[in-house]
């Protein structure tokens, strides 16, 4: 591991590999001597070492002289909300959508948002100065159990929602949890809805047998099968730790994260509130705004970032193109079985199929391709503002240009050494030949 330990998503590593016991417990009293508080909460997603690394970290925050709150297998926005409403930091242990290997270690702030940089450098700081604080014996911290999270989370997504209207139409719901940390509150939370559930993958493994945990079409093949075979008003699945949602329609057709951030936004935002989503997304959600006379506020890449800018205008929804929806009158973080009952409230009021009210949204095609990367972000910026400079650019994150009929967003990695080229417009060969452009022209330097 290099010396930056956070990623843009926490820790991430293979355990007894870099992700070691001894590291993993550094990590838990670093986090509680920077909080240095009575009680910090702590939850897991279903990786086969989940135990390993969870007990390691609470060693660590006990030596600290805080208690630790075990909440048990929970999706990570089911922490967030615990944190959120009882004001205590939380420790979620998980590596979300990356393969079952690896796992991570997140920590989550007091008001139930993830940890912004400054204090992620901090922690960082006392691990690697070893400024850990310690405490007498008398006082060490305790380890108790606590199961109200889980009723907790999902009576909230109830709140949120038209539930009656929901419970009266009985929809019919295909669910795939992907052996996940979401295998038991999102079925919960249809059931309570009324709605006929088919569930796949509903049983916690942490190898995932059935499928790779992201919520990829190319991973959601049985689901579609399922979608296809049956007579459902719609699909749902979720990554390994349900912060995302993604659905599929009543005719087994996967809906790009993009399309159903739109959707949601379109059903559920009114005039004059403020949405926030990233520079990479789909015009369709800047179509929609326009539409409600809501104001768009546009934020570097990141889910983290989204929710921060949420917080700072008021935001009533945001998120990215990947399935992540946050929903302000919820939690400021991303949320997949509250994306999932967003979904089912419009959905149920709206007396039409999934797949028609998708077909009311604007229809933007984007392409997606990454090149490696061989010199120098910097540079690159440079050779490319030089070339292409006659063209409207935006420098927020990443490189945006603005051509005719489309844009380009050049963005390099965090976590790889390779550069990312979103291309989008509504033509989809106008997007293809923006994107195969761009592609070309970074190859061959
Ligand atoms: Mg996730």
């Amino acid at each position: 591991m290099n010396l930056k330990l956070f990623g843009t998503n926490g820790i991430r590593g293979i355990p007894n590999e870099d992700l070691t016991t001894d590291f993993s417990m550094n990590v838990g009293k670093a986090i509680s001597t920077f909080f240095y508080t009575e009680k910090i909460a702590i939850a897991r997603d279903t990786r086969i070492s989940g135990d390993m690394i969870l007990t390691s970290v609470v060693s660590g925050v006990n030596s600290t002289g805080t208690d630790m709150v075990y909440l048990g297998i929970l999706p990570t926005p089911a922490l967030q909300y615990y944190c959120k409403i009882h004001k205590i930091p939380g420790i979620m242990i998980t590596a979300s959508h990356n393969p079952p290997q690896y796992n991570g270690i997140k920590a989550i702030d007091e008001d139930g948002t993830e940890i912004d940089e400054e204090k992620e450098a901090k922690i960082e700081d006392i691990i690697f100065n070893k400024k850990f604080r310690t405490v007498p014996w008398e006082i060490v911290g305790q380890f108790y159990e606590d199961n109200t999270a889980v009723n907790l989370y999902v009576n909230n997504i109830l709140k949120r929602i038209d539930y009656k209207k929901i419970q009266d139409k009985k929809l019919k719901v295909a669910i795939d949890t992907g052996n996940g940390a979401s295998y038991f509150t999102s079925p919960l939370l249809l059931s309570r809805l009324n709605c006929r559930i088919v569930t796949l993958n509903a049983n916690p493994d942490g190898k995932f047998s059935s499928r790779n945990s992201e919520p990829k079409p190319e991973n959601l093949g049985d689901l579609i099968n399922l979608m296809r075979s049956g007579n459902f008003d719609i699909g749902v699945a979720h990554d390994g730790d349900a912060d995302r949602c993604v659905f599929i329609d009543e005719n087994g057709d996967y809906i790009d994260g993009d399309k159903s951030l739109a959707l949601i936004a379109k059903y559920t935002i009114n005039e004059n509130d403020t949405v926030v989503t990233p520079i990479s997304s789909s015009d369709a959600l800047n179509d929609i705004c326009l539409e409600k006379e809501a104001k768009l506020v546009i934020t570097r890449v990141g889910a983290p970032i989204v929710a921060r800018a949420m917080i700072e205008n008021h935001a009533t929804i945001g998120g990215e193109e990947n399935g992540g929806v946050i929903y302000g009158k919820h939690q400021y973080c991303r949320d997949g079985a509250m994306t999932m009952g967003l979904m089912l409230n419009l959905l149920s009021r709206e007396n039409k199929k999934l797949s028609e009210l998708l077909g009311e949204i604007p229809d933007y095609k984007m392409v997606k391709t990454s090149v490696k990367r061989n010199k120098e972000w910097a540079e690159i910026k440079d050779i490319i503002t030089d070339k292409f400079g006659k063209n409207k650019m935006n420098f927020l994150d990443g490189i945006k240009i603005y051509e005719d009929g489309g844009w380009v967003l050049i963005r390099p990695s965090g976590t790889e050494k390779i550069i990312r080229i979103f291309s989008e417009s509504k033509n989809q060969e106008i997007a293809e030949e923006l994107n195969k452009k761009y592609y070309n022209f970074l190859n061959n330097l």
